[in-house]
């Protein structure tokens, strides 16, 4: 090979974690350039790669999106072979990615999920899906609650996201990058956010298994809100957005299972 360009962008990534917690990277052989993935999450992320080659032939074509397993260092993604080895090569590629199976589009969609506060508490639910004030087509709750009530833990998860740092709070949509949230990924590809806790208000931290009814942290009304409420999603993670699913719950005395209505109380004695 007399000449090599190699370059690697991720600028078009829009992932709401750190940077350095994935990372996708060349290592040359004998034959061209294996190309591998670490992740640092505490869930799947998909990659989108998206390769720019001359004189190398890809394993995977031009454009693939891959799931790249939770905690994992050195994931294989693809071989580039170098295909005629007396002229100049080109490597390159760009890199999006975010949370999850992007290309999932199956869940558990009878799940019974649990009340997000304490047994022989009560409250109402002030916005629903699709409400008019901050829930355009969007799947959201949201349940009014005094600042400093226990939340507990919907489903079974995996903490994968906990912002507690901020104090802020406003009514503008921009506000809402002073969100404070626990995010928490499902057994079946799922994440649930636990959203406008108070500052310091988490009880879990990323990496820790959770269970349904846990006391995970408190309420509170900080990020894009007009009053202390606890606003909750189950969602599916896409590279740009969240898909938000519908939800059911157990309520009462947890015999009967619901979706919940926007202005109507809701109390759980299981
Ligand atoms: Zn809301």
């Amino acid at each position: 090979m007399n000449k090599v360009i190699i370059w690697i962008c991720s600028l078009l990534s829009i992932s709401t974690f750190a940077q350095e917690n994935f990372k996708v990277y060349y290592e040359e052989n004998e034959n061209g350039y294996k190309i591998y993935a670490n992740n640092g999450e505490f869930c799947p992320v998909s990659v989108e790669i998206d390769f720019k080659i001359e004189n190398l032939s890809s394993s995977i074509g031009d454009i693939k999106i891959i799931e790249v397993p939770a905690q994992t260092t050195k994931f294989y993604i693809a071989d580039l072979t170098v295909i005629d080895r007396r002229k100049a090569l080109r490597l390159g590629f760009s890199v999006r990615y975010n949370h999850g199976n992007h290309l999932q589009t199956s869940f558990d969609k009878d799940y019974a999920y649990h009340l997000p506060f304490k047994k022989g508490a009560e409250y109402m639910v002030t916005q629903g899906y699709n409400g008019t004030v901050s829930h355009h087509n969007e799947y959201a709750l949201d349940f009014k609650m005094p600042i400093g009530t226990a939340i507990y833990a919907a489903r079974d998860g995996k903490v994968v996201l906990v912002e507690q740092s901020f104090n802020k709070t406003c009514t503008e949509q921009d506000c809402a990058k002073f969100n404070n949230y626990i995010l928490v990924y499902h057994s079946d590809g799922t994440f649930a956010e636990y959203t406008h806790i108070k500052k310091g208000g988490a009880k879990v931290q990323p990496g820790e298994m959770i269970e349904k009814g846990q006391h995970i942290g408190y309420s509170g009304n900080v990020g894009w809100s007009t009053g202390p409420h606890l606003h909750f999603i189950v969602f599916l993670q896409r590279f740009r957005d969240r898909e938000t699913l519908p939800t059911k719950f157990l309520v009462g005395n947890g015999k009967q299972i619901t979706q919940l209505e926007e202005k109507k109380k809701y109390s759980k004695s299981y």
